[in-house]
């Protein structure tokens, strides 16, 4: 009978995790559990009144070999973004920036990657809307405990969810790792009033990145901005009322000449791990005595990629010991 592997977490670590390890073991029994409606995790997309925005992960970069073979079969789901990118700060001139790198959005969203992975060469097995609690049984032989129900057995389970979720549920101890939070703010526009034509990195401010949407390939003309405030600010207000986090965002894109936000239409979304600002330093963890396994950004950086590659090098751990 071929292995059972439940993967907590449909981001790109979870997807990819389950990709590359039935691409080697194509018998082997994976599913994957995902909390939200759909996959992509902080490669996310969301809607609102007609607009799209992405308010989560703004592009991703491809520096190692393995991420760009892996890649290949998805060439249809990202494409390059070449936004002309501006510092801006209150307190100097703006200045262009230059991007020495390939940066890369999903298409038509952000999420579209990640459910190409899903989806190709065939699809995964994902069950979304489902938020593991916990887990019981023994090694070897565990459940995944969902909405009062026990799922399973599983012979292993692996959480890709952020490092403080993964250590609740695998009972690890993870608290050397630090996340900063950001706080989105989606901001319909008129696109003749748009003040940004591409991308802009932001300093000396409470905000830290601002981008209109339609500069992305494969939008539709909707003009739109994503405003990301930085990792301080969002600590500081993390638990600060919504309507106030939302006017000191747009006073201080106002304040950077950023014009025509209107209040009402703003919505504005918290991210309590965004970015990973001390990871753990080790690839990935595993666990063979009581087969579980994290895998994740947090484990080696703060990018896309870094999850990818958390995921990769667990993968190549855990296979000898599927395959025995
Ligand atoms: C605002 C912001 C901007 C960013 N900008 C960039 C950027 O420009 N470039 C870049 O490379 N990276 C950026 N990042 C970071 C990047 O998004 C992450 O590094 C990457 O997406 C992490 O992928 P992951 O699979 O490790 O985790 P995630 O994408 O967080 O996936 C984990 C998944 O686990 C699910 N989950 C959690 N708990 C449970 C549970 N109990 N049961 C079931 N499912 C659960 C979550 O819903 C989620 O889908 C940004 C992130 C944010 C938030």
């Amino acid at each position: 009978m071929s292995a059972r592997v439940a993967i907590i977490g449909a981001g790109i670590a979870g997807v990819s995790l389950a990709r590359l390890l039935l691409t080697r073991l194509p018998h082997l029994d994976v599913t994957l559990f995902e909390k939200s409606r759909g996959v992509g995790g902080r490669m996310a997309t969301r809607y609102t009144d007609g607009c799209e925005f992405d308010h989560g992960a703004q592009f991703f970069t491809v520096r190692t070999t393995a991420f760009e073979s892996f890649l290949e079969p998805y060439q249809a789901c990202f494409q390059t973004w070449e936004p002309g990118v501006t510092t801006l700060s209150p307190v100097g001139k703006p200045y262009g920036r230059i991007w020495f790198e390939p940066h890369y959005v999903g298409v038509p969203r952000m999420n579209s990657l990640c459910r190409g992975i899903m989806s190709a060469p065939d699809p995964l097995n994902v069950r979304t809307q489902q938020q593991v609690q916990g887990l019981s049984g023994c090694p070897g032989e565990w459940f995944l405990e969902i909405e009062g129900e026990s799922v399973g057995p599983f012979n292993w389970v692996v959480s890709t969810a952020p490092a403080p979720q993964t250590a609740a549920l695998l009972g690890m101890d993870l608290s050397r790792v630090v996340y900063a939070p950001a706080f989105a703010l989606m901001v319909p526009m008129d696109q003749a009033q748009l003040p940004l034509s591409g991308a802009a990195v932001i300093k000396d401010s409470l905000l830290e990145w601002v981008a209109a949407g339609s500069t992305r390939p494969g939008r539709g003309s909707q003009a739109s901005l994503v405003a990301h405030a930085s990792g301080r600010f969002s600590q500081a207000h993390l638990d600060a009322p919504a309507d106030q986090v939302r006017d000191e965002m747009i006073r201080e894109l106002e304040h950077l000449g950023l014009n025509g936000c209107s209040r009402d239409a703003a919505v504005l979304h918290r991210w309590r791990y965004a970015r990973v600002l001390e990871p753990l330093d080790e690839p990935c963890l595993i666990d063979s005595e009581q087969r579980i396994a994290g895998a994740g950004d947090w484990c080696i950086g703060a990018r896309v990629e870094d999850a990818f590659s958390s995921a990769l090098q667990l993968s190549q751990q855990l296979i000898p010991r599927l395959n025995c």
